[in-house]
């Protein structure tokens, strides 16, 4: 199994790898884009040629993520942390909202919030190192809260909620680390906010769905940089967008489309995830899941050997084989496997069969 140009297996968290295909599109197209006689990169975001790009990158985006005519999606700048930041700002502004904290993302976003208003912590899974979630009818949510936040998939702990629940207040998600790796309603959300560079394309551009109804809930006056509302009536061009991004996403948007969208990266996924957690399963102990079988993240599988020797070797083995970006994070130790959406499968084949092979030797 050859890789084309002498790539890797790069299980990162991020940054994350993407389509061979769509980053030979991207070289292809990159002296002369579409007949405009220059690159994406060098192209006004107000010309026909690059109007044209983010218009079928949202159009493309709405029909994969099946988002509902009455949301906006937006193209920002800034990454999920300034989404976290800016949230607060925007519709807490000194009143009440939940936060649901499964690991680090959330608890940096409610800490964000707690600047703007009361951050009221419905969940924190710190005791037990933020290895599960919780069932969200065991959760006492605040009756004024102006919306309740969460994180779909915690990237650094590798656990991530299987359903979503319907909340009186307006649902917000950190959706960075998976989405479009599963069906999701999007109805069942106020916004949904994502960095691109986890399983949408490279990183720079943040993507943002909003319902229309939450626009007129913003705080008033409200600094340019921080207002949707005035993002929305622009077409995400208020100011100059990340126009390479948008448009690198956009040419992920087609390859997706082309295969047979969400369902289809949904069942290699499941097949990827699958191979990695049987090695864990299967090696009698030897490897350790950090999450709870049940809060399994499918796209950031975090496990641990039994010493940091062990890891070591582990590490060293990996590299000689492509394997590369397996280190977990120091809160967690051990190796975090990163499977986005666009890792190859293969990837997962070979690392599946190096932890069989590492585990035996003992
Ligand atoms: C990576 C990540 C972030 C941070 O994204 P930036 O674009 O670096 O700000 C936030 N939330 C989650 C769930 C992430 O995976």
């Amino acid at each position: 199994m050859a890789l084309p140009y002498e790539r890797i297996y790069n299980f990162s968290a991020g940054p994350c790898a993407l389509p061979v295909e769509v980053l030979e599109e991207a070289r292809d197209q990159i002296m002369n884009s579409y007949g405009a006689g220059m690159s994406v990169m060098e192209m006004s975001h107000r010309s026909k040629a690059y109007e044209r790009i983010i218009e079928e990158a949202e159009a493309d985006l709405r029909t994969l993520f099946n988002i509902p005519a009455n949301y906006k999606v937006l193209f920002l700048q800034g990454g999920a942390t300034f989404q976290f930041s800016q949230i607060p700002i925007v519709w807490l502004a000194g009143g009440t909202a939940d936060y649901v904290v499964t690991g680090a993302w959330g608890k940096k976003a409610l800490e964000a919030a707690a600047l703007e208003g009361c951050a009221n912590k419905v969940f924190d899974a710190k005791d037990t190192n933020y290895n599960r979630v919780p069932k969200w009818n065991s959760l006492v949510l605040s009756d004024d809260a102006n919306y309740v936040h969460f994180t779909s998939n915690e990237t650094i702990q590798g656990v991530q909620f299987q359903e979503f629940p319907k909340t009186k207040a307006p649902l917000i998600c950190d959706m960075s680390s998976d989405i479009l790796s599963r069906p999701v309603n999007v109805s069942d959300f106020a916004v949904i906010y994502a960095g691109a560079q986890k399983n949408m394309g490279p990183a720079g551009v943040t993507v943002v769905i909003i319902r229309e109804d939450m626009l007129e809930k913003q705080k008033p006056n409200l600094h340019p940089s921080f207002d949707y509302k005035l993002f929305a009536e622009n077409g995400s061009m208020y100011n100059t967008p990340p126009c390479w991004s948008i448009y690198m996403c956009g040419l992920v948007y087609k390859y997706l489309l082309k295969n047979g969208g969400i369902p289809w990266i949904q069942s290699v996924g499941g097949q990827k995830s699958k191979l990695i957690y049987d090695a864990i399963d299967n090696s009698g102990g030897f490897y350790k899941g950090h999450a709870e079988k049940d809060c399994r993240s499918p796209m950031n599988i975090t496990f641990t050997l039994p010493d940091e020797e062990k890891s070591e070797a582990f590490l060293k083995g990996a590299k000689a084989l492509k394997l590369d970006g397996l280190k977990g994070h120091r809160s967690v130790g051990g190796m975090r496997a990163s499977v986005y959406n666009y890792f190859p499968l293969e990837g997962c084949q070979v690392l599946a069969q190096y932890m069989a092979d590492f585990a035996k030797q003992g």
